[in-house]
């Protein structure tokens, strides 16, 4: 209706001009109107017609380390992801008292609310191999997708932020530059892997789930780690100090220890990954 009246206005102009002026030609620049976008083209049916997004296909790879082979001295990587939130005391304070070696995943998210815990670390870097979970938690798939409801990162440039940013924050808060990566998640798309191994980073898979994203229970979670086989790399939470998971995952470690297990950490050993994650 604007464009109608605003054309109107300006085809009433020549009849208007003084007398002798010499009336332009209908002046086409008074009359143009704005194309109509896509959106106005095609109607209110242009929501049918939008080409959906295939869904990209994803992978969870796997890791392992290479096996000890001792039946009595078994070889375990304990992986801990610090997604955001707080620090796990139950499971850092064990850790560090019973002198148990672990790699553990931080995003730059984390950092910035845990100093303390980032202090634990710094002062027993004997037993912690800090490594890269990205700067905000965002899934390291480059196609805009959905993964348990959180939105991947979406595009290779943002794929790329998410593991730089969580680089940067590692070493501002004094960590040495990780080597391996872990997204928010622990699924990826092939591209993404590339992309990620390009930056120089393996990307570290798992083949144990210890506490599933810390929703177990305590005996659960207790049960399925203190069963971690020779070379098994075990992934679990300590970020959520509030959920019985944690407790579970503190006395396991306890049982691990007591079977003999040797705790290592993804620097100390070989990993043995799949879908091109650490080849
Ligand atoms: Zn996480």
């Amino acid at each position: 209706m604007r464009h109608l009246l605003f054309s109107a206005f300006f085809a009433l102009l020549p009849i208007a001009a003084p007398a002798g002026f010499p009336p332009k030609p209908a002046a086409p620049a008074t009359v143009v109107e704005k194309p109509a976008t896509p959106a106005q083209k095609a109607g209110p049916a242009a929501k049918l017609t939008t080409p959906k997004i295939p869904a990209p296909k994803l992978v969870e790879p796997r890791l392992s380390v290479a096996r000890s082979g001792v039946a009595t001295r078994p070889r375990v990587a304990l992986t801990f992801d610090a997604c955001m939130g707080q620090a796990d005391e139950r499971i850092l304070s064990t850790l560090v008292r019973e002198r148990i070696p672990a790699t553990i995943f931080v995003t730059a998210r984390w950092l910035r609310k845990n100093p303390q815990a980032i202090q634990i670390f710094l002062q027993n870097l004997d037993l912690f191999d800090i490594e890269n979970h990205g700067q905000n938690h965002i899934p390291a798939v480059d196609v805009p997708t959905l993964i348990y409801g959180i939105a991947a990162a979406g595009s290779s440039e943002a794929v790329y932020q998410e593991v730089a940013g969580g680089a940067a924050a590692m070493q501002a808060a004094g960590f040495s530059a990780p080597r391996w990566f872990r997204g928010s998640t622990a699924k990826y798309d092939a591209s993404a892997i590339h992309q990620i191994r390009d930056m120089g980073y393996r990307i570290a898979g798992y083949s144990l789930n210890g506490d599933d994203g810390s929703l177990l229970g305590a005996g659960a979670a207790e049960k399925r780690i203190a069963a971690a086989k020779d070379g098994d790399v075990v992934i679990a939470h300590i970020n959520q100090p509030t959920h019985a998971a944690g407790e579970g995952v503190a006395r396991a470690l306890l049982a691990l220890k007591k079977r003999g297990v040797e705790f290592v950490r993804l620097s100390d050993v070989e990993g043995l990954g799949n879908d091109d994650t650490t080849q």
